[in-house]
């Protein structure tokens, strides 16, 4: 008998017709002789809504309030949902993270999973029940409820599929797999049938919200067939693997877009040794996470490094260094604000040199200014103006092919 673990987002249950529906599809898979765990999110725009209340209430919500607010969202659905598989018949039993046994680090809001007890989960597989987790959320070492992260019952679901040694981990969503863009902006999106993890994990780091980045992560350190697929189809969805076989003939795969970046520069009257980590220590140790770092020093100018984080980490960031500017040794700051960061992404980068050009030049010729620059074997990401990112992202997309794959 194997075991398989189908994660359903929030669209799709999203309202009591959709979780009907939901349960119907887990019913399904279960008479196939399956042992079936489900994770769900909260329904609809649930997570919004509560953050909103929060925010109604106070500008900086404390972090394990917030936690302990959200973490509701998740146990509504999955009580619903077991209360509908119930009534078609299908024994099944809701757990909430920690009742799922999910440990996580000791941080609020973000926290990773880090180890998972499926003692219950086992006991009520082997009872024959379907076994509903709520997404999202786990209990630290102290017994404090801790989340995973907006989209973070993707995370749940694939590290629960590694822990109980399913067969595969299927994650319903409310598109059909994964496009070579984000579908709801780029009109010739295609889906893509088959996608590397690795190609996977940079488009979600670089901003693709289809999945957790850290489900990817998870998904290609222990080897689980991944995919995702609509909760409202039976077509195929897109499935995650160490190689894909398909559609090889493409240099770039996706085209990944981010909002909210703000760019500082830190410039120097004379100059200095060390001052660089110094900086980024500092910034570490607040819990500031920069992104792309460009320095250049040249002789006979002034140095300064630029750098780039998300903007809801500006504000922090400002202090910290205005409060370690002695200590840091800077003379003069900046920023720039409302600018974006567009990533293409492929494995066929590493062996066809010239992309990158080929990126700045049809930039330049939509008249799309690159603030900066960053790359990896698979990977370019430039930032740009938040309002050209939508344009830049059509264009590349154009760019590289990606409305022309045959499906
Ligand atoms: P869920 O609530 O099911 O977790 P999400 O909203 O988190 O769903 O993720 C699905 C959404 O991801 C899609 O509606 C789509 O707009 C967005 N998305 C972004 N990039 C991509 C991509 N490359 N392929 C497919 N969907 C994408
Ligand atoms: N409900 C959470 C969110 O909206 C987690 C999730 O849906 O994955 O971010
Ligand atoms: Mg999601």
């Amino acid at each position: 008998m194997s075991r398989i673990v189908m994660k359903f987002g929030g669209t799709s249950v999203g309202n009591t017709e959709r979780i009907r529906n939901v349960a119907q599809r887990v019913i399904r898979e279960a008479a196939k002789g399956h042992e079936i765990v489900v994770v769900v999110s909260a329904m609809g725009k649930t997570t919004d809504e509560l953050v909103k209340l929060a925010k109604d209430l106070a500008s900086e919500p404390s972090k394990r309030e917030m936690d302990m607010l959200l973490s509701t969202g998740e146990q509504v659905t999955i009580s619903l949902l077991t209360m509908a598989l119930k009534h078609m018949g299908q024994d099944a039993i809701s757990y909430t993270g920690w009742q799922a046994g999910i440990g996580t680090e000791s941080i609020h809001s973000n926290a990773r999973i880090e180890h998972i007890d499926s003692t219950r989960i086992e006991q009520s597989l082997r009872d024959g029940k379907v076994v509903v987790v709520a997404g999202f959320q786990g209990m630290d070492s102290f017994g404090e409820l801790t989340t995973l992260g907006r989209g973070g019952s993707d995370t749940t679901a694939v590290a629960l599929a590694a822990s109980l040694n399913a067969k595969q981990c299927d994650i319903y969503t409310d598109v059909d797999g994964i496009y070579t863009s984000d579908p709801r902006y780029v009109d010739h999106a295609r889906k893509l049938s088959e996608l590397s993890y690795d190609e996977m994990l940079e488009l979600a780091n670089l901003g693709a919200g289809v999945l957790h980045p850290r489900a990817v992560e998870f998904a290609k350190n222990y080897g689980i067939p991944l995919s995702v697929r609509s909760s409202l189809s039976d077509e195929e969805g897109t499935i995650l693997l160490e190689e894909p076989t398909m559609e090889k003939n493409l240099i770039v795969r996706g085209v990944a877009f981010e909002t909210e970046i703000v760019r500082l520069t830190i410039g120097y009257e004379i100059p200095f040794n060390g001052s660089l980590a110094k900086i980024f220590t500092t910034l570490a140790k607040n819990h500031i996470n920069v992104d792309i770092i460009v320095q250049s020093i040249m002789e006979g100018t002034q140095p300064s490094v630029s750098f780039s984080i998300k903007k809801e980490d500006f504000a922090e960031c400002i202090q910290v260094l205005e409060t370690n500017k002695e200590n840091l040794g800077y003379q003069s700051s900046n920023f720039e604000i409302g600018l974006a960061k567009v990533s293409i992404v492929g494995s066929g980068m590493v062996s066809n040199p010239g992309v990158a050009a080929q990126m700045f030049d049809r930039l330049r010729i939509e008249g799309i200014p690159v603030k900066m620059v960053s790359t990896s074997e698979i990977k370019v990401s430039v930032v740009v103006p938040e309002v050209d990112m939508i344009r830049a992202t059509k264009a590349l997309h154009d760019e590289f092919g990606l409305a022309a794959i045959p499906v």
